[in-house]
């Protein structure tokens, strides 16, 4: 069960280096992959994280939090990922900034490779979370970092006074929207129906913002320009009518694919390729675990993943507990 891809499922060479036995091991650090690491570390578990590409995830990506609970003025994405880390640490979780290029979970220890090192793992749990879904459009992957973004709290800035789209209805493409009207000076959101997927109170926010306007059952065919973008080409889904419109950036909101490419044919998954898990967390692998995004279609919040870290790491305690004979 040999697998050569790494988490955002781009094929890299494996590099192995010195083998390291850990009694859990987390691959994630985002709030499952965190949440997890502060439980098992209590538990005295000497848990390692591996940060993957992106330290916190989807989170740090984020402006401002307001919907975990504790922080009733809301917090910074990555901010919270900061506070998150620290307490982890603070009970002796080890963050390692590496990422998983190879797995074997056939037998135990899991041998799970990185670029720096080989992991022997009695329990994983994988927190591995999701990547932003791409139109696949041309001119997408041309002009992305030129006027294409996934990422408005990163990009916003470079669009001061600009023009831009955002695409998509649902609260990211909303919150993302409203953010960037701090910069731009007109934001478009272009929606392929005519009705928001959205939570209300951003709807409300969205439409009372006077930057913010909205292109109703749309799409995005093409995204044109030669050294940045320069226009899109759009297509009304109902009338069948094409047009080119000027704009200055295009920011992309319209779901996520998980990001468990190297668990393929190895772990159960469902269609769109989230791990399944039974109400404990588990896999079909017995001593592998997984939590947050990676393994929820669903609810996809900063607060159940943290939740669904926390619990796989209790039960991969308990796992131990009945295996190995750890003390927990
Ligand atoms: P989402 O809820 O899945 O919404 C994706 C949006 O993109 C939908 O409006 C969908 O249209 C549209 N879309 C999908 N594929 C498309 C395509 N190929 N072309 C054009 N449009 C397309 O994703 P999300 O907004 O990223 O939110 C993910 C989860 O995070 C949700 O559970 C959300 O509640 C949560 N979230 C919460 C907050 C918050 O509470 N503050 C903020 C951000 C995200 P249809 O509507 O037609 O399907």
């Amino acid at each position: 069960m040999d697998l050569d891809l790494n988490i955002s499922g781009i094929a890299s060479p494996s590099s192995g280096g010195a083998e390291i036995p850990v009694k859990v091991l987390i691959l994630g650090s985002g709030p499952a992959g965190f949440s997890a690491a502060l439980y098992a570390a209590r538990a005295d578990l000497n848990p390692v994280v591996l940060t993957g590409m992106e330290l916190g995830g989807q989170v740090s990506l984020t402006y401002i939090v307001e919907n975990y609970p504790g922080f009733p003025e809301g917090i910074g994405g990555q901010q919270l990922v900061e506070l998150f880390q620290k307490q982890a640490e603070r009970f002796g979780a080890r963050v390692e900034f590496d990422t998983a290029t190879k797995v074997d979970l056939s037998q135990r220890p899991f041998r799970v490779t990185t670029y720096n090192a080989t992991y022997l793992a009695d329990a994983l749990i994988i927190a591995t979370g999701a990547t932003p879904r791409h139109l696949n459009v041309p001119g997408e992957k041309e002009l992305t970092g030129r006027g294409v973004s996934y990422c408005a709290t990163c990009d916003g800035w470079f669009f001061k006074e600009k023009d831009v789209i955002v695409v998509g209805g649902g609260d990211s493409a909303l919150e993302e929207g409203i953010f960037l009207t701090r910069y731009a000076r007109s934001v478009r959101i272009v929606h392929r129906r005519d009705e928001l997927r959205a939570g209300p109170i951003l709807q409300r926010r969205a439409m009372d913002n006077p930057k913010i306007s909205f292109i109703w059952n749309t799409v995005v065919e093409e995204i044109k320009g030669q050294e940045a973008v320069e226009a899109v080409r759009m297509k009304n889904l109902v009338t069948g009518e094409e047009c080119v419109e000027p704009v200055d950036g295009v920011f992309i909101f319209i779901g996520h694919t998980p990001n468990t490419e190297l668990f393929r044919g190895v772990l159960d998954m469902d269609e769109m390729g989230y791990i399944k898990t039974d109400r404990y967390y588990r896999t079909n692998i017995p001593g592998v675990f997984a939590a947050g995004e990676a393994a929820d279609p669903h609810f996809r919040q900063v607060i159940t993943s943290a939740g669904m870290g926390a619990a796989a790491a209790m039960q991969a305690g308990h796992f131990l507990d009945e295996t190995v004979g750890y003390q927990t």
